[in-house]
């Protein structure tokens, strides 16, 4: 048993949902993380190890192209409108690239090994080949 088999009826949705709302990937109900992107090393509820996940550097990708887009096309509507000096920029701009990269990147996280763990996906083994 490595972890990874999950409840028969699971739809790609529902574990999407329970990513997204940062909950165990099997039963939807304990938590998965101890901090703000610490995982917990099991479920609360289910007692699902947790040991499978390697969510890797995904969630920071994803997040991150998100809110470069964001930013880049609010800062340039923002120049073309108005050209406001600099300091207004830096003004607006920090705390936007604070918010669009840290809020969704717990969720993001948790998104990835929600859909990792509905895929069973996991690192590639090669097979014993019996003896010819
Ligand atoms: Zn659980």
């Amino acid at each position: 048993m490595n972890g990874l088999s999950s409840t028969p009826h699971t739809t790609v949705l529902q574990s999407a949902l329970r990513g997204i709302a940062c909950r165990c990937p099997r039963c939807g109900h304990g938590k998965l993380f101890a901090g703000f992107l610490t995982l917990r090393p099991q479920c609360e509820s289910c007692g699902l190890d947790y040991a499978f996940i390697d969510a890797g550097d995904g969630p920071a990708i994803f997040v991150i192209m998100l809110a470069g887009a964001v930013v880049v096309t609010c800062a340039l509507i923002v120049e073309v409108k108005y050209q406001p000096p600099f300091w207004v920029h830096a003004a607006l701009w920090l705390p936007l690239i604070l918010a669009t990269t840290l809020l969704p990147l717990r969720s993001m996280k948790a998104l990835l090994i929600a859909l990792q763990f509905h895929h069973k996906a996991a690192e590639g083994r090669l097979i014993e080949r019996a003896p010819k």
